[in-house]
């Protein structure tokens, strides 16, 4: 895995979850971290739980709603005051929405979905890629999910918006190659976070257990991922080493989206 020694990383949605086990790789591996989040009691448990594994690592904690376009320039402009450049940018903050057939879908959480999940990880790159153009450097790794890849059953904007942000990653990459800014994305499967458990229990809310064990017999691994897994391959696409890998949108899965029908 690359080492991410004295690099400038941004994550968003950094409280828990994909955000909070990449932070705690990205410190493992050196990195100086400006932690996001809009829960800001969470945000603050999270930094001072880093702080107390790694005495000398600097971090900082922002609040902020990354669907506020106000709100993410701050959080662009307080880690460049705090560090004075961004080396990598980890464009994780998302939500599921509720699982609903598309027809019937709630349309005030469908836009929710698309202002979090779209333009929060749009004005992201708006604000951070100016700051790796001036640096003639960066990495962005942005979080798509099998659903950016495939259909996923009564998850229509969460669907729409995951395929969004893998085309936004091809978009990035061809325009700012030249600037030595490379972008991918990932494509989580299941990885048990608080976000996947809250869905296991909207589709079986009397034994959500249960429904976590049927939905892993459907992957080649017969188990859900960890997030740790993830966080693994965020800190190699953050890295000096991914040098050559861009615009791609990269399943951590457990072979799953590779399969049709059942595994
Ligand atoms: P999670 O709900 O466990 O954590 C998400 C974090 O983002 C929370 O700390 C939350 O407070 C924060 N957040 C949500 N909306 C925000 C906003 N508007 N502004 C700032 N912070 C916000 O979710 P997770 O499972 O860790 O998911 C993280 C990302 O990974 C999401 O984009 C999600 O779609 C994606 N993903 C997750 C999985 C999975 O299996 N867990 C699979 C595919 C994709």
């Amino acid at each position: 895995m690359g080492s991410l020694k004295d690099k400038v990383v941004v994550i968003t949605g950094a409280a828990m979850g994909l955000g909070y086990a990449t932070a705690e790789q990205a410190a493992k591996n050196g990195a100086k971290l400006a932690l996001v989040d809009y829960n800001a009691d969470s945000l603050q448990k999270a930094a001072d739980g880093l702080k107390a594994h790694y005495p000398d690592l600097e971090v900082i904690a922002i609040v902020a709603d990354v669907s506020d376009e106000a709100a993410v320039k701050n959080y662009v402009d307080e880690t460049v005051n705090a560090f004075g450049r961004i080396d990598g940018f980890y464009n994780n903050a998302g939500i599921e929405g509720r699982q609903a057939p598309l027809t019937s879908y709630d349309l005030d959480v469908f836009k929710k979905v698309i202002d979090i999940n779209l333009m929060g990880a749009y004005f992201g790159l708006r604000y951070v890629i100016p700051v790796m153009q001036q640096q003639q450097h960066g990495r962005i790794v942005n979080v798509a999910s099998v659903g950016g890849i495939r259909g996923v059953m009564n998850q229509t904007p969460y669907v729409a918006t995951k395929h969004a942000v893998s085309g936004m990653t091809k978009n990035a990459a061809l325009e700012y190659g030249k600037d030595g800014i490379v972008t991918n994305a990932i494509a989580p499967g299941a990885i048990l976070t608080p976000m996947v458990a809250e869905a296991f229990n909207q589709i079986n809310p009397a034994d959500p257990k249960k429904a976590e064990s049927e939905y892993a017999q459907f992957n080649p691994t017969k188990r859900l991922g960890l997030p740790e897994e993830v966080g693994k391959l965020v800190v190699f696409l953050l890295s000096e080493d991914c040098s050559y890998v861009s615009g791609q949108t990269i399943a951590v899965d457990g072979g799953q989206s590779n399969s049709y029908g059942f595994a």
